[in-house]
C-alpha cells in the first residue's frame, strides 16, 4: 500500500512537470530580417518554448526531433510582429463622417463590439501589438478590451490603451451644441493643474497605461496658406500631466500639429508628439535633443482629408502637404520616429499602406520596419517583450512571400501572423 502511494506520488509529480513544461514549437524561417542589423539571414530556425523565443539559430546548428511541432516558413521572409503606436479601436473606418452619431447614438457596448472586431482585423493584418490612443467617448471600454485580449477571451493585439485622453474646455468635440444641451465628449475635458493631474491619477486608476492629451485641437488655415493650430493646455497645466504621470510610470502621448500648443507639450516634457505636421526646426532641435519621439501619422491625412482642406484653404495648403516636409525635417535631425497610423477613420487592418508614404517621403525602408518594430517596441518600453525576434521575447511573428526590403508592399499583405507562439493566421502558398 505505502509502495503504492509513492508510485502514486512519483506519477502524479511527472504528470504535473509534463503539464507545466511549455511544448516546442521549431519555426523554419527561409529568410529572417535581422530589424536590428537589417541583414537578411537564410535558413534559420526559431524555437520558441509556450510563448516566448528560446533560441534563433541556423538550421544546420538545430536538431528538429521527430514529430515535433514544426511551422515551415522556409519560402518565406520572417520578420517580427508589427507595432502601430497609434491606434483608435473604438472608430471604425466604414463610420467615418458619423463621429457625432456614435458618440450620441451607440452604446459603449456596441462599440466595444465594433472594437472587438477591429483588434481582429488589425491583428490578421500582421500587428501584434499596439499602443491605442483613446477610445473616443467610449470611457475605458478599451481597458476591457486589452484584458479579455490578456485573458485570451477574444484575439486581438497586445495593447497599451490611453483610456479617455484629455483636452481642455472647447478643446475637444463633440461641439456646436447648444449650451441648454448636455452632449458627450471625446475626451476627458479638465482646466488647470489641479483638474488635469486628478485626471492623469483617475485615468489610471482605472487601468491607463499611458497618458494621452490634446496639446493642439482646433486649427484653421489663412488666406496665405498658412496653417494656424489653436493651442488647449498652459505649459503648467502639461507639466502638471507629465510630472503626474511620469511619478506613476506612465508616458504621455501628445496630439500636436505646431505652434504654441505644441511648444508647451514640448516644454512640459511629454514622451511623444502624435502626427506634428508642421513642426518647426525649434521644434524638430528640441525633440531631438530632449529624446522626444514622433509618431508621424501620414496616411490618414491623404484622401478625403486632403481635398477638404484643400477646399478650405483655396488650394493653397492642406495638412497633408505640410505633413511631408515635417516628416522630413524630424528625419535629418535625427528625431526618433515609431510608425503610427490613426487607424480607425480609415479600416482597420489596412494601415500598412503607411509603409508606403513613409519610404515615398524619403525614408529607407528598413528604417521604416524598424519604426515598426524595435522603435516602436522602444517608444512603449517592450524592448524586453516585442519588435525583435530574439529569445526572451514574445514569439510574435510574421512572414511575407517576397523581401520587404526591396518592396515595402509586401506588408500590405502579410501572409502569417503568429502571436506568442501560436499561429493566428497563414496563407502562404505551398
Ligand atoms: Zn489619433
Amino acid at each position: 500500500m505505502k509502495r503504492l502511494v509513492v508510485l502514486a506520488a512519483v506519477l502524479a509529480f511527472c504528470a504535473c512537470t509534463w503539464a507545466s513544461d511549455p511544448p516546442l514549437t521549431y519555426v523554419r524561417a527561409g529568410k529572417l530580417l535581422d530589424v536590428r542589423s537589417g541583414k537578411i539571414l537564410t535558413d534559420q530556425v526559431i524555437v520558441i518554448r509556450g510563448d516566448k523565443i528560446e533560441r534563433v539559430a541556423s538550421a544546420a546548428q538545430v536538431q528538429i526531433p521527430a514529430g515535433a511541432n514544426v511551422v515551415d516558413l522556409s519560402r518565406a521572409t520572417v520578420l517580427p510582429g508589427l507595432i502601430d503606436a497609434h491606434t483608435h479601436l473604438f472608430l471604425t473606418g466604414e463610420d467615418n463622417g458619423r463621429y457625432d452619431e456614435q458618440l450620441l447614438k451607440e452604446s459603449w457596448q456596441y462599440r466595444t463590439i465594433e472594437a472587438v472586431v477591429n483588434a481582429k482585423r488589425d491583428l490578421d493584418a500582421g500587428f501584434t501589438a499596439m499602443r491605442d490612443v483613446e477610445t473616443e467617448g467610449a470611457m475605458y471600454s478599451d481597458v476591457d478590451v486589452r484584458n479579455a485580449i490578456n485573458r485570451g477571451l477574444i484575439p486581438g493585439p497586445r495593447l497599451q490603451v490611453a483610456t479617455r485622453a484629455i483636452s481642455t474646455t472647447g478643446g475637444y468635440p463633440l461641439e456646436g451644441y447648444s449650451p441648454e444641451v448636455t452632449v458627450p465628449s471625446g475626451a476627458q475635458i479638465v482646466d488647470g493643474p489641479e483638474e488635469a493631474r486628478k485626471a492623469v491619477r483617475e485615468q489610471i486608476k482605472y487601468g491607463a497605461d499611458l497618458i494621452k492629451i490634446y496639446g493642439t485641437h482646433k486649427f484653421h488655415f489663412t488666406p496665405d496658406g498658412t496653417m494656424v493650430s489653436v493651442p488647449t493646455f498652459t505649459l503648467e497645466e502639461v507639466t502638471a500631466i507629465v510630472n503626474e504621470a511620469h511619478s506613476e510610470g506612465r508616458k504621455v502621448a501628445c496630439h500636436a500639429y505646431g505652434g504654441a500648443g505644441l511648444k508647451n507639450c514640448l516644454d512640459g516634457g511629454v514622451d511623444s508628439i502624435e502626427h506634428g505636421l508642421d513642426l518647426d526646426d525649434g521644434a524638430v532641435a528640441e525633440m531631438a535633443t530632449k529624446g522626444i519621439w514622433l509618431v508621424p501619422t501620414l496616411y490618414v491625412y491623404e484622401g478625403p482629408t486632403r481635398t477638404e482642406d484643400n477646399a478650405s484653404s483655396g488650394g493653397k495648403v492642406s495638412r497633408a502637404s505640410l505633413h511631408e516636409p515635417s516628416f522630413q525635417k524630424a528625419m535629418a535631425a535625427g528625431v526618433k520616429i515609431a510608425f503610427g497610423t490613426d487607424v480607425g477613420p480609415f479600416p482597420h487592418g489596412t494601415q500598412a499602406v503607411e509603409f508606403e508614404l513613409m519610404t515615398k517621403f524619403g525614408m529607407s525602408p528598413l528604417a521604416a520596419i524598424q519604426s515598426a518594430t524595435v522603435r516602436a517596441a522602444e517608444l512603449m518600453g517592450w524592448s524586453d517583450q516585442v519588435g525583435v525576434i530574439s529569445p526572451g521575447n514574445f514569439a510574435d511573428i510574421i512572414a511575407v512571400e517576397g523581401n520587404p526590403l526591396e518592396d515595402i508592399k509586401q506588408l500590405e499583405q502579410v501572409k502569417f501572423v503568429m502571436k506568442g507562439g501560436v499561429v493566428v493566421r497563414s496563407n502562404l502558398a505551398k
